[in-house]
C-alpha cells in the first residue's frame, strides 16, 4: 500500500459505518481504502465477543436499509441477534459489495495530518505506511476505546485476564475457575449470568449499580419476518423519523397524572415488552422530571426485590445515586436471577474500594481475593476516545485535544472546524449513542456521501465547518441536554467514567428525525454553516 493508489478517501474503521462509507464513496466513483486494526471487519461486533454478547435492539431494525435485496434475502432468526449473528450479517455484506479489496486490516492508524500546501491528509499506520487523500473519513466508533479500572498492580498479578471489549476469537470458558469480574453495565449484565454457570466460584465487583430488565429473547416467528419484509421500506421511513431510530409512540401523558395502579400496570406493560423504551416511553416525563422519573426507578427496584433473595444483596443491586434512564438501562438474561447462586458473591466497591492487583488476585479496602481469572467489563472512553487515540491535525498543527479541554467541540457530530474534509461518522454532539446506531450510521454517511459530492461539482477542494457554526452548535446541544435528566448522572454520556475528561453531555439528545431535518436543511441551502474553497485560491477563497 503507498501514496502510488492515489487515493480519494481514507476511511478508518471497518464496522457498520466504515462499511457502508466505503459501498457510498465507490459509488461516487471515489478510490478508497479502509483501514482497520482487526483482522476482519465488524468493528464494535468484531471485538466485543464476551459470553452473552447481543444487541438490545431488535434484529430486524438494527440493519442497514440501504439495500432492499439484502435486507430481503438476509434471514434474522432471534429478537436479539447474537454478536457471531451480527459478525456474520457485517461479512455477508462485505462479500455481498464486494468490499474486502479495498479494506486493508490488521492496520492502526497512528496519526492523521492535514497537508495545508498539498491540501491532503497524510495519515500513518503502524506498520509505518503513509498514505494521502484529500479525504478523511473517522468511522471509528462510540464504545471502541476500552478502558481498565483505574488501579495500580496490573502487571504483577499472573492470572488470566480477559476485557469484553477485547475477547479473544477462541472460545474461552470459565468450568472451575476462581473468576473475578469488575463493572455492571451492558457488558457484564450480560456476561455474569454465564460466567456464574460455569466458573467454581464468581465474584462481581459493582461500582454503581444499573437499571436492567429481561430481554424476553425468543427466535424470531416466519409470520413477524414476512410482515416486517412486505412493509420494510414504511419501516425504514418511520425509523429515520423517530426520536431514537425505533419507531415508538409518543406520550403525552405525565407519570403523575395517573393513579400508582395505573402507572404501574403501564410499566408492567412496558417491563413485559422486554426492550430498551417501552416503560419509559409510558409517560411523557420520566426523563425531565424527577418525582416522575422515581416512579419508574422505583417500580424497578420492586422488581429485584422480588427476585433477589438476600434483602441485603437486592439493596446493593437497587439504583439510587441517578434517575432511571439517565445511565443506559440494560437488557438481560437472568441476571438478578444469578445473585440468587450459592457461588455468586457481591462486592460494593463504594463501600470497599477496589486498591490494587495482587499476584493473586484484587485487594480492595476490606478484603484480599483470589482469582484464576479476572474478566473487566469496564467499559470504555466512549464517543471521543478513539478519536483522541489518534494523532489527529488539522491546520496549522492544531489537535482536539488543544480545541476539547473543555469538552468536544463539532458540528452535528460531523465536521470539526479548522478540520477540513475530515468527517466523523456518528461523532460526539450527533444522536449516536441515544438511537439505534445504524440508523444514525446511515444517516451521516448519506450525509458525508452528499457533501463531498456537491464539494466535487462545485469544483472545491476543500470543506470546513466554521467555528461560529461549531460554538452554535455545542451551545444546542447543552441546551438540549439541560432539559432532561441525564446531567445528573455519572454516566460515560457524561464522561464521567473516565477520570479527568470535561464532563459534557456527549450525544445530541434532539432526536434522530429532527437532527436529520438539521442536517438536511444544512445540505438543501448550499451548506451556509461551511466555508468551501479551492486549492489554488486557498484559505482565503470563499466559494459558498
Ligand atoms: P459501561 O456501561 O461503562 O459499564 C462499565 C462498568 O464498569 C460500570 O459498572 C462502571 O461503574 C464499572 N467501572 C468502570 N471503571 C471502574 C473502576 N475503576 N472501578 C470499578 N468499577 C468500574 O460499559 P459496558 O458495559 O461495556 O457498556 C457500554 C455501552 O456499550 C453500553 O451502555 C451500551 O451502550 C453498549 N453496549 C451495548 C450492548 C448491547 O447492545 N446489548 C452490550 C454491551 C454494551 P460506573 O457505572 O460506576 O462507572
Amino acid at each position: 500500500m503507498s501514496d502510488s493508489e492515489g487515493l480519494d478517501a481514507i476511511i478508518v474503521g471497518a464496522g457498520f459505518a466504515g462499511l457502508y462509507q466505503l459501498y457510498r464513496l465507490r459509488e461516487l466513483g471515489l478510490r478508497c481504502r479502509v483501514l482497520e486494526t482487526g483482522e476482519d471487519v465488524g468493528g464494535t461486533w468484531y471485538w466485543n465477543r464476551y459470553p452473552g454478547a447481543r444487541c438490545d435492539i431488535n434484529s430486524l431494525s438494527y440493519s442497514y436499509s440501504f439495500s432492499p435485496e439484502l435486507e430481503q434475502d438476509w434471514e434474522w432468526t432471534e429478537k436479539y441477534p447474537t454478536q457471531p449473528e451480527v459478525l456474520r450479517y457485517l461479512g455477508h455484506v462485505a462479500d455481498r459489495f464486494d468490499l474486502r479489496r479495498d479494506i486493508s486490516f490488521e492496520t492502526t492508524v497512528t496519526a492523521a495530518h492535514y497537508d495545508d500546501a498539498a491540501g491532503r491528509w497524510r495519515v500513518s499506520t503502524n506498520a509505518g505506511r503513509e498514505l494521502t487523500a484529500q479525504f478523511l473519513i473517522m468511522a471509528t466508533g462510540c464504545l471502541s476505546a476500552s478502558k481498565l479500572p483505574e488501579i495500580g498492580g496490573l502487571e504483577r498479578y499472573r492470572g488470566r485476564t480477559h476485557h469484553t471489549a477485547r475477547w479473544g476469537r477462541d472460545e474461552i470458558r470459565f468450568d472451575g475457575l476462581r473468576v473475578g469480574v469488575i463493572g455492571t453495565g451492558s457488558s457484564g449484565i450480560q456476561s455474569i449470568p454465564i460466567i456464574a454457570g460455569q466458573a467454581a466460584d464468581l465474584t462481581i465487583f459493582q461500582r454503581t449499580p444499573n437499571f436492567s430488565m429481561p430481554a424476553g429473547n425468543r427466535p424470531l416467528t416466519d409470520a413477524e419476518i414476512a410482515a416486517m419484509k412486505a412493509d420494510y421500506r414504511a419501516y425504514r421511513s418511520a425509523q429515520r423519523a423517530s426520536r431514537i431510530g425505533v419507531p415508538t409512540p409518543e406520550a403525552s401523558l405525565s407519570a403523575l397524572a395517573v393513579t400508582e395502579e395505573e402507572r404501574n400496570a403501564a410499566y408492567q406493560w412496558g417491563w413485559e415488552q422486554g426492550d430498551l423504551y417501552s416503560m419509559t416511553g409510558q409517560y411523557v416525563d420520566v426523563l425531565v422530571d424527577p418525582a416522575a422519573n422515581e416512579t419508574a426507578a422505583e417500580f424497578v427496584r420492586a422488581k429485584i426485590r422480588a427476585v433477589v433473595t438476600d434483602p441485603v444483596v437486592a439493596e446493593k443491586l437497587s439504583p439510587r445515586t441517578f434517575p432511571y434512564g439517565t445511565k443506559r438501562p440494560c437488557l438481560d438474561t437472568g441476571y438478578y436471577e444469578t445473585f440468587n447462586r450459592p457461588n455468586v458473591h457481591l462486592v460494593d466497591v463504594r463501600e470497599t474500594p477496589l486498591v490494587e492487583f495482587t499476584e493473586t488476585g484484587l485487594r480492595t479496602s476490606g478484603a484480599h481475593y483470589e482469582f484464576d481469572a479476572i474478566v473487566f467489563a469496564t467499559g470504555f472512553d466512549a464517543m471521543t476516545g478513539a478519536l483522541a487515540a489518534i494523532d489527529i491535525r488539522g491546520r496549522n498543527g492544531v489537535t482536539f485535544s488543544s480545541q476539547w479541554s473543555a469538552g468536544p467541540r463539532t458540528y452535528l457530530g460531523v465536521a470539526v472546524a479548522r478540520f477540513p474534509n475530515l468527517f466523523t461518522i456518528t461523532g460526539p454532539l450527533s444522536p449516536s449513542v441515544l438511537s439505534n446506531m445504524v440508523v444514525s450510521i446511515e444517516q451521516h454517511v448519506e450525509w458525508i456521501t452528499d457533501c463531498i459530492s456537491y464539494v466535487r461539482k462545485a469544483d472545491c477542494d476543500t470543506i470546513e465547518a466554521t467555528a461560529e457554526a461549531e460554538e452554535a452548535w455545542v451551545q444546542h446541544v447543552a441546551e438540549v441536554a439541560s432539559m432532561t435528566l441525564f446531567p445528573r448522572a455519572d454516566s460515560w454520556y457524561m464522561g464521567a467514567n473516565v477520570p479527568g475528561k470535561p464532563r459534557t453531555f456527549l450525544p445530541y439528545i434532539g432526536g434522530v428525525g429532527e437532527f436529520r431535518r438539521i442536517c438536511d436543511e444544512e445540505a438543501a441551502s448550499g451548506y451556509p454553516r461551511f466555508v468551501l474553497a479551492r486549492a489554488a485560491d486557498r484559505p482565503e477563497a470563499v466559494v459558498s
